[in-house]
Order: C-alpha cells, then sequence, then structure tokens
C-alpha cells in the first residue's frame, strides 16, 4: 500500500525521489508549475526534454502519459513528466487524468523512485475543477500497483491542501 501524504508548499522545493511536473504535450516548457520547475532546475531538464523529443517523442508526449528527465539543480533526482487533460464539460475525461498519475507511478517504478510528489495535475490552466481533480488523484493513486511508497500532493494553496485533506481522511475511493 503507498503511504499518501499532504503539503502546502512549492514542489520545486520538495525533497522526493522524484516529482511529476504536470506538461504540455510539447514538454518544451509552459507557465504554472511546469514554469517552475524549469525555472528552478534550470536549463539541464529542458535539454533532456528536447532529447526525448529528437528520439522518441517526435510528436510530443500524449495526454494520460508519462515520462522522466534528471532533476538538473532541484533536490529530487528525477522529473517525471506527464500531461493532464484539458477539462471539458461534455466529455468525461477523467480515465485520461487518472492515467496521468497511473503511468507517472509505473515509470517511478521503472527509475526505483520509491518517494514521489505530485502537484495537482490540470487543475490550473487546464481548468478542472479542484474538488474532482483531487477525488481523481487520491483515487488514481490509491488504486495503483506500484512499488512505491511514499506519495505526496503538494498544494499550491491553502484550499487545496483542505481539498486533498479531506478526501484522503473519507478513505473512499469510487470513482
Ligand atoms: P495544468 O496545465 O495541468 O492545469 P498548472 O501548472 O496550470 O497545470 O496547474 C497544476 C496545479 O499545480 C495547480 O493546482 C497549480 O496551482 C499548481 N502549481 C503551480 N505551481 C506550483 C508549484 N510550484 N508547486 C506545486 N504546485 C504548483
Amino acid at each position: 500500500m503507498v503511504e499518501l501524504h499532504v503539503v502546502r508548499g512549492d514542489i520545486t522545493r520538495f525533497p522526493a525521489d522524484a516529482i511529476v511536473n504536470a506538461a504540455n504535450s510539447s514538454l518544451l516548457g509552459g507557465g504554472g508549475v511546469d514554469g517552475a520547475i524549469h525555472r528552478a532546475g534550470g536549463p539541464e531538464i529542458l535539454a533532456d526534454c528536447r532529447r526525448l523529443r529528437a528520439s522518441t517523442l517526435p510528436h510530443g508526449l500524449p495526454a494520460g502519459d508519462a515520462v522522466a528527465t534528471g532533476a538538473g539543480d532541484l533536490p529530487a533526482r528525477w522529473v517525471i513528466h506527464t500531461v493532464g487533460p484539458v477539462y471539458l464539460e461534455t466529455e468525461d475525461r477523467s480515465p485520461v487524468l487518472r492515467s496521468a498519475y497511473t503511468r507517472s507511478l509505473a515509470v517511478a517504478d521503472e527509475l526505483g523512485a520509491r518517494t514521489v510528489a505530485f502537484p495537482l495535475i490540470s487543475a490550473g490552466v487546464y481548468g478542472w475543477p479542484r474538488a474532482d481533480a483531487v477525488h481523481q488523484a487520491v483515487t488514481a493513486v490509491r488504486q495503483a500497483r506500484t512499488a512505491v511508497q511514499d506519495v505526496t500532493f503538494v498544494a499550491f494553496s491553502d484550499e487545496v491542501a483542505d481539498l486533498l485533506r479531506d478526501e484522503l481522511r473519507s478513505g473512499g475511493s469510487a470513482v
């Protein structure tokens, strides 16, 4: 069983084996947590991303998938880049959102990472309602088959930290 934790803070400062980036498909940088990770981690991360684009991912990373790079100057050892879906009221994209978490944990397993930190994927620019983003995140991680021992959700606001703590207390995992 994965142990789940919530902290309020900046994921770029979090000392997990791997931190997860809510990237976009281009892997070439963006705003939000993506911009913060590249700013804090330095140019090595972008250089790794460019190498991935030039080799295995010529069309970019599809939503729901994940890939790892080094972590440059960050306290983590790896950055796992994943792409959440853009929120749409007219289509249920929650399986893709949960896949962003489970694929990230699968990549963590391939790396041998035992501690992983996640931001709340899709809950910024991609517009996912925060309470449901929290529900999907916790459900996906609870249901994952993984050797990762410790997952920390790093909330960037008090509101998200409270939602996450409530969700963890509720203990349910129905989607
Ligand atoms: P997306 O495009 O997947 O919506 P965003 O980066 O816009 O990604 O937002 C994802 C979540 O990450 C949001 O909840 C946002 O508040 C949060 N966030 C932004 N910067 C940081 C940071 N430095 N550490 C942790 N979370 C962050």
